[in-house]
């Protein structure tokens, strides 16, 4: 057990009468890496380590199996935003590692274990629900930008309307849609305060040209 732990904490290559077995069917070499798998629906989040060390065959189908996972049901909680990614890199990392070992087979000397290495489980981007999943969130924001977008209409164009605050500065000055209670009206957009006629509203280097609203009392500028 010392032996083990040596190996693991100096970093050696894990070869000869040190080298780990896999946690699952107990066959050489093994690497000491970790899965992670994130489940995240809303509420209810998940971040399971699934922790070696693993043969490569055992190894590979456990990374295939937590990322698929992740990738079907790691995707619909706020903080999935970080922990999905964060599982996918680690996964596809550990993946490297499991790969780089040679064919698994019973500790030399020991009595053959019935146990057998995993079978390679399906590759993740040949599951079904592994596209399936992403694809509809990908539409579900597609969709949510796409109805959006009314809302975010562009405000600050020549006829388009402006409401002050009650003090009347123009700083405090806001694009309104023309349909809403406004107080101007932007005549022209210009580089310098100096091309307005009249009135102007100044946000970020742009000087908006104003007009009163009918009914509007005159305005007043407040350089
Ligand atoms: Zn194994």
């Amino acid at each position: 057990m010392t032996d083990l732990i040596d190996s693991q904490l100096t970093g050696r290559p894990e070869k000869g009468p040190t080298a780990l077995d896999c946690v699952i069917c107990g066959h050489v070499p093994a690497a000491e890496v970790s899965f992670y798998r994130h489940v995240g629906l809303v509420l209810y989040v998940r971040f399971n380590r699934i922790q070696g060390p693993f043969c490569r065959d055992c190894g590979l189908a456990r990374m295939r199996d937590a990322t698929a996972e992740t990738m079907i049901s790691g995707l619909w909680s706020p903080v999935s935003v970080v922990l999905a990614p964060l599982a996918i890199v680690r996964n596809v990392l550990g993946r490297r590692t499991v790969l780089a070992l040679d064919k698994p087979v019973p500790r030399p000397g020991q009595p053959e274990s019935n146990l057998a290495p995993l079978p390679p489980a399906r590759p993740v981007l040949r599951r079904f629900k592994a596209w399936f999943a992403p694809a509809v969130l990908a539409t579900v924001i597609a969709v949510l930008t796409f109805a959006d977008l009314p809302s975010a209409e562009k405000l600050d164009v020549v006829n388009g309307c402006v409401t002050f605050d009650n003090i009347l500065y123009a700083d405090t000055a806001d694009f309104v849609r023309c349909d809403e209670k406004h107080d101007a009206v932007i005549t022209s957009i210009e580089a310098s305060w100096q091309d307005c006629d009249g009135p102007y509203l100044e946000k970020l280097y742009r000087y908006y040209c104003l007009a009163p609203a009918p009914g509007a009392p005159a305005l007043v500028n407040v350089p």
